[in-house]
């Protein structure tokens, strides 16, 4: 049994306490919170300067692109991104993607982060996975713009998803991104969901020439999604706002994560999860989401992969936030377990809740993360 106390205890399922205790057992499980620290005594007390909060939730993260990092040129917008630096994701050998994952891993772990949601295209991030050191819901994410591949497309993402599961994982096929999925691609996924998925996840209103492409059938990505041929019922009599696009065909009753929101306006915003990745906004386009619009209940954050982010860090995430922003400390600190945690149907972790076993991270000045149990 290990009795907790630092200079502010933040529960995150009620105000902060100032020097209030956290009790823990062994394994790491919440037994109990103590207002004062007289209510325990002075022997047993564990005494920490700065602030205890629950393990963190990296919302959003590509796990298995950690060997990118570097890769891309800062600032060059989305579209450079994906065709120069994503396309290089198989110039690697299966080593050398092993290893940049494993150390990924370990980044996250070291800078308190206890659970992640994560994008996969692949099943290279299984064997690590399977070792059980954090928390993965993983999001097998289809991609397809041409009417004809959609059945390919499907059985592929099903395949990968199977893999997951058959080791125990969390996995649901989910689209991409508004622009990167035809209509029928969407209800597909729709058609395949069943009991064992949680929640859903899209890369949402990232940049503005995915806003473009659905208000006037103009603009980058509009002239893209023609050279390379894609199928033109992804633009043509669809919905103006690209997030009721996807909606409309993806009518699933379950708690669903709109990654990115770069791009959002206010009157875009609608009543599910929002996950922001704002190092990663910054690497690439230069740009932060508008904060002022978000319900910070519903807020969540991701580090995105380090092929467009030179670290795996909540707190670093959290600090662009905090200078962009009115948030204090406890809805700051919210968005960094709680919010992500509720979004990725993690019921044990982000809250200091009697039961649970969601991690303790130590923080001083939003400079430093200490795991401490
Ligand atoms: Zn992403």
């Amino acid at each position: 049994m290990r009795f907790l106390t630092a200079d502010y205890l933040y529960p995150l399922y009620k105000a902060p306490i100032k020097e209030g205790v956290l009790q823990i057992s062994n394994k790491g499980e919440i037994i109990r919170i103590f207002e004062n620290r007289s209510d325990v005594s002075a022997e047993k007390l564990e005494i920490f300067k700065g602030v205890l909060c629950p393990g963190f939730v990296n919302a959003h993260c590509h796990l298995e692109l950690s060997h990118l990092l570097g890769i891309a040129e800062k600032g060059k917008g989305f579209i450079d991104f994906v065709s120069s630096s994503i396309h290089k994701r198989n110039d690697f050998t299966k080593e050398e993607i092993l290893e940049a994952i494993e150390k990924a891993e370990q980044e996250m772990i070291a800078n308190g982060i206890v659970a992640v949601g994560d994008i996969c295209n692949t099943v290279d991030t299984l064997l690590q996975k399977q070792k059980g050191n954090l928390h993965y819901y993983n999001f097998i994410e289809a991609v397809g713009v041409y009417e004809t591949e959609v059945e390919s497309t499907i059985s592929s993402n099903l395949a990968i998803r199977n893999q997951f599961r058959k080791c125990g994982l969390q996995a649901t096929v989910v689209p991409h991104a508004p622009y990167s999925c035809v209509p029928q691609l969407l209800d597909k996924i729709s058609v395949i969901s069943d009991k064992f998925d949680k929640t859903f996840t899209f890369h949402n209103q990232e940049i503005a020439a995915e806003n473009e492409l659905f208000t006037s059938q103009s603009g980058a990505m509009f002239d893209w999604l023609n050279k390379i041929g894609a199928t033109k019922t992804i633009w043509e009599n669809r919905n103006k706002n690209s997030t009721k696009a996807v909606l409309e065909h993806f009518k699933i009753n379950k708690p669903l994560l709109l990654v990115h929101n770069t791009f959002t306006k206010k009157k875009d915003v609608t009543d599910n999860y929002y996950c922001t990745c704002p190092k990663a906004n910054l690497y690439i386009e230069n740009t932060l989401p508008d904060y002022s619009i978000f319900d910070t209940e519903k807020l969540c954050v991701g580090t995105d992969s380090l092929a467009s982010n030179d670290s795996l860090s909540i707190l670093e995430e959290l600090l662009i936030i905090q200078e962009n922003s009115n948030f204090d400390m406890n809805t700051l600190l919210k968005i960094a377990s709680k919010n992500g945690a509720e979004a990725l149907g993690f019921s044990e972790l982000g809250t200091f809740e009697k039961g649970k076993i969601p991690g303790v991270n130590l923080i001083q000045a939003l400079e430093k993360v200490e795991v401490i149990a």
